[in-house]
């Protein structure tokens, strides 16, 4: 497995180099304005596997805020606060084909539960559920969970997150539709608070590889050898980035990588590859893949980083299907 480092190192630099330049026909997620400084051409990735081992290449250590990745947290989070039943009373499991931040469904679909809890609408319903009354207390849920996960208390931005609160017109808007149908459970502007809060949370691709490894392992981190969360809610989570987690390209992606991922806007992906016992493949038992690459396509994806996973699901055979 040593040797696996290097020789599967040098094929990911490979991958990474030849990948890097498509960051030129991205944009930065430039309507939250902080965002709209990151260097377009930076691309990084680290894979984790269950005995430990760590491929890196490119920036993986630029720290980047979780963006939407938090709605993977906040909702296992809420889960092992209220039950997963209570949960999915208030936010449904099914994808939508529409952009994250969309609107148009929530009245559609009357009395407005929201259709999956990796859209906005769902997951600023999610932030709500968490325990506690005041967004501080909720917030502890998330960064309690998180922490556990990465073993270390992640950074904050506070710059990125200000000056989405300052721009956060649209999530307003979804918020107090929600809020009207009966679907949120604190005020607006709490609500909200704890959602942008969440995602500011400042990390780097191994700290989403890691992520990505101890849901492959249903919940099990085989590194600190112990159950963060139940193999029920990862399941779940599993299914929910498999058909959601990548936006309205959900489907593409799940056509040709394969795998449970979730993105964000700041260029965060973090995929999850489980194990597979049916025939030899370099990463059999699974692993984590944390991939920061902060120019966007139309979608809200990592440019580079979506193409760099396509690449390696056909190197590596890593597609569930
Ligand atoms: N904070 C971002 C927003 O609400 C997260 C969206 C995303 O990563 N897709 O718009």
């Amino acid at each position: 497995l040593q040797g696996m480092n290097t020789i599967e190192g040098e094929n990911l630099d490979r991958w990474v180099k030849q990948c890097r330049p498509l960051g030129t026909k991205g944009r930065c997620a430039e309507y939250i304005p902080a965002l709209g400084e990151s260097n377009l051409l930076d691309l990084g990735i680290c894979i984790i596997t269950p005995e430990g081992v760590e491929i890196k290449s490119g920036e993986w250590d630029v720290p980047f805020t979780l963006q939407s990745i938090s709605k993977v947290i906040s909702f296992i989070a809420a889960c092992l606060d209220r039950g997963i039943s209570f949960v999915l009373e208030r936010v449904d499991v099914e994808p939508t084909g529409d952009a994250f931040n969309s609107i148009v469904r929530l009245e559609m679909n009357k009395p407005g539960r929201p259709f999956n809890p990796m859209i906005n609408a769902g997951a600023i319903t999610i932030t709500s559920l968490l325990n506690g009354e005041s967004p501080e207390q909720k917030l502890h849920s998330v960064y309690e969970l998180l922490e556990k996960m990465i073993g270390r208390r992640p950074t904050f931005n506070e710059r990125v997150f200000q000056s989405e609160w300052k721009t956060a017109n649209r999530n307003r808007a979804l918020a107090y539709y929600l809020k009207e149908s009966g679907f949120l459970e604190s005020e607006v502007e709490d609500a909200l608070e704890v959602y942008l809060k969440q995602c500011s949370i400042e990390v780097n691709a191994k700290d989403i590889a890691r992520m990505g490894l101890i849901l492959s392992q249903n919940g099990f981190d085989p590194i600190q050898k112990k159950q963060v969360f139940p193999k029920e809610v990862a399941k779940l989570i599993k299914g929910l980035m498999m058909t959601c987690g990548m936006y309205n390209a959900s489907g593409k992606f799940a056509a040709f990588v394969g795998v449970p991922a979730k993105s964000g806007v700041s260029g965060g992906i973090m995929a999850s590859v489980p194990a597979r016992y049916e025939q030899e493949t370099l990463f059999q038992m699974g692993c984590g893949i944390g991939i920061y690459g902060p120019a966007i396509d139309e979608f809200g994806n990592s440019i580079a980083g979506v193409e760099l996973l396509k690449n390696l699901a056909g190197e590596w055979d890593f597609s569930i299907f």
